[in-house]
C-alpha cells in the first residue's frame, strides 16, 4: 500500500471504512474534514483592514497591528500564523520532532521505564499544542485599539 498524502488521512480513513455507503450517505462526515483547509486560512476585511485567524494563536489578529510574514500561495500573500507565533510554533515543533529520540535515550539510560513511554509522550504532546498568548507589547503601537489600551 502507498502512504496516504499528509491531510488526507482522515478522508482514507472514512472513505475506506464506508466503502459501500453512498456519497450522499457520508457527506455530512466529510464535509468538516473538507473545510478544514479553508478554515486554516481564514481572513476577513474589518473597515477596510485585513483580519487574518491566527493559526498558532487562534484568534483574530489584524495585519496591520501584528506582523506577519509573507507567504507565497496564500489567499492573502501572508503567512497563516503572525511572526511571533511562527518562532513559538517552530520552535514547539523542533522541541516535539526530537522527542522519540530524546525518549529512547532515557529510556536506554535507565531513566525512563516503558511503562512511562506514553506518559512522557503526552507531555510532548501538550508542549506542542500549547499557546503561548500574544504580548500587547507585540502590538503595533501604530495602530493601537482598546483592547490594547484596557490591558497596559
Ligand atoms: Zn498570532
Amino acid at each position: 500500500m502507498s502512504t496516504i498524502k499528509k491531510g488526507y488521512t482522515e478522508l482514507h480513513a472514512i472513505l475506506s471504512a464506508n466503502q459501500d455507503m453512498t456519497v450522499k450517505k457520508l457527506m455530512a462526515q466529510l464535509l468538516p474534514i473538507m473545510q478544514q483547509e479553508v478554515r486554516d486560512e481564514a481572513h476577513r476585511y474589518v473597515d477596510g483592514r485585513l483580519e487574518i485567524f491566527c493559526y498558532y494563536h487562534k484568534q483574530w489578529e489584524f495585519a496591520d497591528q501584528v506582523e506577519y510574514g509573507k507567504k507565497a500561495n496564500t489567499k492573502t500573500g501572508l503567512n497563516t500564523m503572525c511572526k511571533v507565533g511562527t518562532n513559538n510554533w517552530t520552535t514547539q515543533y523542533r522541541i516535539y520532532k526530537d522527542s522519540s529520540s530524546k525518549i529512547l535515550a532515557k529510556v536506554s539510560a535507565g531513566e525512563l521505564s516503558y511503562e512511562d513511554i506514553p506518559a512522557e509522550q503526552a507531555k510532548y504532546a501538550e508542549e506542542r499544542n500549547k499557546i503561548v498568548p500574544l504580548e500587547v507589547t507585540h502590538w503595533n503601537e501604530a495602530h493601537a485599539d482598546p483592547r490594547q489600551q484596557a490591558e497596559s
